[in-house]
C-alpha cells in the first residue's frame, strides 16, 4: 500500500474523530486523520480545557447506558494511556423548586441506580462553603462525575494513535472527495488520499457539506467565560457545579489551569458563517451566566479574566447523528454533537471501531441516532 492509501480516513480532528482515530488504530489499520487546523484547536466545539462527564441525565435516560459505559471507557483510556484525565470531583446541582431539570435528574439517578445524594439547604452550606447560598436552594451531588481534561486527552489519543501508525494530516483542508470503482479519493489543497473508508466528523462544518443538504443542522454560539479564583480562600475539594433556576441551566468547573470556568448551556445566538467574530462576547452572553453565578458567588467580578467561543452544532432533535450514508456502508457521518458528546466519546468511538471496518450493521440501541 503507498503512503498516500489508507483503510480508513477520518475527515475532521475534533473529540469525536479523534477518539475514532485512537479507538479504530488499535486494530492494526492503515488510517489517516485530517483538518484543516492542528488540534485541539479553537475553532470548532471542543475547545475550552475542560468538559463535564455526568450520568444522571435530564436530557434523555436513553443515555444513561451509554454514559455508565462510557465511565469504564474513560477508566480503561486512562489505564492504557498511562494518563488521568477523568476526575472523580463529583457534580453539584443547586436548584430551585420550578426547575424541571433537577426533577428529572433526580428521576434518572434514581431509576438508573446513579450514586449521589440529596442535600437540603443546610447541608449545602456545611459540606460546600464555596457556595453562597443565600436563598436556601436545595443541591444534589453526583457521585461518580466530574471533570475532563480535554487537553490531555486530545494530547494522549493522538499519541496513542500515532503509535499504533496512524497518520495526521494536519493543517490540510479537504476540499473535495469522491468514488471511484475501487475507493476513494479524498483531495485537501496539498495532496491526493486513497481510502477503502471515510469517516466524516467535521462538527459544525457538516451543516456545509453537500451529503447532507437535507438535514437541519443549527450552530449556535456557545461561550465559556473564566474568573480569576475568589480573593477569600477557596476550599480546595470543589466539584463542579451547576445552577438550575427556573429555566435556567448555568454551569461550571473548578480552576484547573485557569481559574473557575462557568457557561451557559442554552445559548441563543445561531450562527450562519462559521468563520465567526470570536474576539468578543456580547452583553447578553455574559449576563446570562453572571447574573446566575454572582448569586452563589459573590465575588464574582464584572468582567471574566478570559473567555472563548465555541460551536454547538445541534440537530433538530438534539440526538447525535451516527449513521452510515445511505446505501454506502463505507460512509459513516458521526456529528450533530448538540452541545452534549464529549462524555459519550470513548463509548461512541468503541462502537465505531466494532461495526464499521466490517460495513456490520449499527447496534439496534444505537439507531435512534439514524439520519432521518
Ligand atoms: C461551550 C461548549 C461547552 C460544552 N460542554 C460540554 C460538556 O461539559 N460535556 C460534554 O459532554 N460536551 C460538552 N460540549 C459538547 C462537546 O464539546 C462537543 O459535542 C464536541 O466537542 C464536538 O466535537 P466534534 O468532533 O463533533 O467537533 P469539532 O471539535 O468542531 O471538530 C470538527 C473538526 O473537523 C475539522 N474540519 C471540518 N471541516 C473540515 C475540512 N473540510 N477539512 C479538514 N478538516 C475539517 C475542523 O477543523 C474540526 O477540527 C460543549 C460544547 C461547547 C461548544
Amino acid at each position: 500500500m503507498s503512503s498516500n492509501h489508507f483503510d480508513i480516513i477520518i475527515l475532521g480532528a475534533g473529540a469525536l474523530g479523534v477518539s475514532c482515530a485512537y479507538e479504530l488504530s488499535k486494530s492494526g489499520q492503515k488510517i489517516a486523520l485530517i483538518d484543516q487546523f492542528t488540534p485541539p484547536h479553537s475553532k470548532g466545539s471542543s475547545f475550552g480545557e475542560t468538559r463535564l462527564f455526568r450520568q444522571a441525565y435530564f436530557e434523555d435516560e436513553r443515555y444513561i447506558p451509554f454514559l455508565k459505559s462510557a465511565y469504564q471507557h474513560w477508566r480503561s483510556w486512562e489505564d492504557e494511556l498511562k494518563s488521568s484525565f477523568l476526575y472523580d470531583n463529583g457534580y453539584l446541582t443547586l436548584f430551585n423548586s420550578s426547575s424541571d431539570i433537577a426533577q428529572k435528574m433526580h428521576k434518572n439517578a434514581k431509576k438508573w441506580n446513579i450514586s449521589g445524594f440529596n442535600l437540603d439547604a443546610k447541608q449545602v452550606q456545611e459540606s460546600f462553603p464555596q457556595f453562597q447560598n443565600d436563598n436556601n436552594f436545595s443541591g444534589y451531588l453526583e457521585k461518580n462525575a466530574g471533570m475532563l481534561d480535554v487537553e490531555i486527552i486530545f494530547e494522549k489519543c493522538l499519541q496513542g494513535f500515532s503509535k499504533a501508525g496512524g497518520v495526521c494530516c494536519f493543517n490540510e483542508t479537504v476540499m473535495d472527495w469522491k468514488e471511484d470503482s475501487e475507493n476513494f479519493i479524498v483531495q485537501t489543497q496539498k495532496e491526493k488520499y486513497h481510502c477503502g473508508k471515510i469517516i466524516f466528523t467535521p462538527g459544525a462544518w457538516l451543516r456545509e457539506m453537500p451529503l447532507l443538504t437535507e438535514m437541519k443542522l443549527t450552530v449556535k454560539r456557545g461561550v465559556q467565560f473564566w474568573f480569576p479564583p475568589p480573593p477569600v480562600p477557596f476550599p480546595k475539594e470543589m466539584p463542579c457545579f451547576a445552577f438550575a433556576l427556573d429555566k435556567n441551566y448555568v454551569f461550571g468547573f473548578p480552576p484547573l489551569r485557569s481559574g473557575i470556568k462557568i457557561a451557559n448551556y442554552h445559548p441563543s445566538d445561531t450562527i450562519e458563517d462559521l468563520s465567526l467574530n470570536r474576539e468578543t462576547y456580547t452583553s447578553e452572553e455574559f449576563n446570562s451566566v453572571h447574573n446566575i453565578a454572582h448569586q452563589f458567588f459573590p465575588w464574582l467580578p464584572s468582567k471574566p479574566s478570559s473567555f472563548h467561543v465555541c460551536m454547538y452544532t445541534l440537530t433538530q432533535d438534539e440526538d447525535f447523528i451516527l449513521d452510515y450514508l445511505p446505501n454506502n456502508r463505507n460512509i459513516l457521518i458521526l456529528g450533530g454533537a448538540s452541545g452534549h458528546a464529549f462524555k459519550f466519546i470513548p463509548f461512541l468511538a468503541k462502537q465505531v471501531s466494532v461495526f464499521f471496518p466490517s460495513g456490520n450493521d449499527i447496534p439496534q440501541e444505537l439507531r435512534f441516532f439514524s439520519l432521518r
